[in-house]
């Protein structure tokens, strides 16, 4: 009987859980979506109790059409959206408030009063390697206790939790027994340490946080407790838990220093393993945990992009200059080969390494022959030239790629992946297995399991679809980018 490691990718619009053959092979897979509340102008929040139901929905329903028995399923990983938010009861489990989603911008102007302080700014990029920014679990909890009634009260007596979404689902899994998180999740709450690997208790104190709500924060691969028998059938250890960046890191085995992986779905993020010793940013990139094994931390610089797919979507649905997002590969490789069109799709401001809230996107560039495919191909193009920023903002603080591995939906058009090697001067590789996300966890879970012994087995696993290699010069790669530089500079409003 083959045995099968569970791994729940709780994501920002849909739960999945898939069952991973411990060769590392997805066998099967179950989905569903769930619905975002936007309550306010930039609010954005989840139910609780949807995102809980969707993931025992989803872990029931993938072991029923896998037909296994459940003692074939020896361990389960969790990865999760990172930041997003929960405080709950420590009593009842039930939260106090819905999630605060990753995207929410409520707490803008409390995170620009705090940010006059710029001893406050400089401390928290040494301590925990962010930008101060709603985007991360501070101000977002600050809101929960300072703004729903008698919150405040009940965190200072000790009967409230916080958690990131892992650590609220392995408190259900575990019915109330575990109140953990892993050291990646922790790097993203704005609030940890991560030289010291500790919550910072200058910053609680900043934020007015009571230090009992937090979780205890693990290594990625560790004991994080065992499903509660009713709830799955049997108890299964969680023993893999990671953000879903640093995850799709892990999966896509980017162990070296130098390694790196980007993932291009709605948004892309760029992340690069730096080893052993966080490397601090002076290009606006985030210093993080890649991943804790055995008490020893490995380092990432990391850099975000708002618009990725969310760019071929709007060509879909806002301008319906496609029926389909694979419709733009053919409509680009009909594009005229000297097309001067830059889409800079600045649609909620620029991220990394700009990050520049008030720009707003445009089309520059447009000709008498400009048409469709040229517009389409501009979009396309703008995912890889701001791939290229990201890159150039590393190489300046120190950090150059050694090779780059892609994953995510928008990696299955081979058009995107040949211009991104072109402009990138580098090798791009894609795997064959491109659910780097889950298998990061699985692998996660699978080292602490004892079913495999090293990371270099798991690079040994690793295999490569296919190399897009570049066939530009440096001159053309030169002159390409420079004209997106251009493009970015008319909108900037910094
Ligand atoms: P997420 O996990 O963020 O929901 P996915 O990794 O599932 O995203 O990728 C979906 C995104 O990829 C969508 O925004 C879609 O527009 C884009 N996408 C999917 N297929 C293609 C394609 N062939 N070419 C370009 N973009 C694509």
């Amino acid at each position: 009987m083959q045995n099968y490691i569970l791994a729940i990718d709780q994501g920002t619009t849909s739960s999945r859980a898939i069952l991973f053959s411990l060769q590392g092979k997805p066998c099967f897979i179950a989905q569903q979506e769930f619905s975002q509340s936007y309550p306010e102008d930039a609010w954005v929040e989840h139910d609780p109790e949807e995102i809980w139901q969707s993931v025992l929905k989803t872990c029931k329903d993938v072991i029923r059409e896998a037909q296994i028995d459940i003692s074939q399923v020896i361990s389960i990983g969790i990865t999760n959206q990172r930041e997003t938010t929960l405080v709950w009861d420590k009593k009842t489990g039930k939260a106090v408030y819905p999630a605060i989603v990753w995207q929410d911008r409520r707490t803008s102007s409390t995170c620009k009063q705090f940010a006059q302080d710029t001893q406050l700014v400089d401390y928290i990029a040494n301590t925990t390697g962010l930008l101060l920014d709603p985007y991360f679990c501070a101000t977002k909890i600050q809101w929960i206790l300072d703004n729903v009634k008698g919150v405040r009260q009940k965190a200072e007596s000790g009967s409230l939790a916080f958690g990131t979404i892992d650590t609220f689902l392995i408190w259900r899994l575990t019915k109330g027994r575990c109140h953990y998180t892993d050291a990646t999740n922790a790097s993203r709450t704005m609030l940890f340490d991560i030289h010291r690997q500790q919550w910072d208790s200058k910053l609680l104190n900043t934020f007015d946080i009571p230090s009992s709500m937090l979780p205890q924060v693990l290594n990625s691969a560790d004991e994080f407790g065992k499903t509660d028998p009713k709830l799955l059938g049997k108890a299964i250890p969680i023993q893999g838990v990671a953000g879903d960046q640093q995850a799709a890191l892990f999966g896509q085995t980017c162990f070296k220093k130098g390694m790196a992986k980007t993932t291009y779905g709605t948004g892309c993020f760029m992340v690069l393993n730096t080893g052993s010793s966080p490397l601090k940013s002076e290009n606006r990139l985030l210093t993080t945990v890649a991943y804790r094994l055995n008490g020893e931390t490995t380092y990432a610089l990391e850099g975000s992009i708002f618009m990725a797919g969310a760019t071929i979507q709007w060509l879909r649905d806002g301008l319906q200059l496609i029926t389909d997002a694979a419709e733009s590969e053919s409509l680009a490789k009909m594009a005229s080969a000297n097309n001067s069109v830059f889409l800079v799709p600045a649609f909620t401001g620029l991220g990394a390494p700009y990050w520049d809230p008030d720009a707003r996107g445009a089309i520059l560039g447009l000709t008498r022959d400009t048409g469709i495919n040229e517009i389409v191909a501009a979009g396309l193009q703008s995912v890889c030239y701001q791939s290229k920023d990201l890159q150039k903002a590393m190489e300046s603080d120190g950090a150059r790629a050694t090779n780059l591995r892609v994953d995510g939906g928008m990696v299955k058009n081979d058009w995107l992946m040949g211009f991104l090697a072109d402009i990138l001067g580098a090798e791009v590789d894609r795997p064959e297995i491109t659910e780097t996300t889950a298998l990061g966890v699985a692998y996660l879970a699978g080292l602490q399991a004892g079913v495999y012994t090293s990371l270099d087995e798991l690079s040994g696993q690793w295999q490569c679809e296919h190399t897009f290699v570049p066939r530009f010069s440096k001159q053309e790669r030169d002159h390409a980018y420079g004209l997106w530089q251009q493009a970015v500079s008319r909108i900037r409003c910094d």
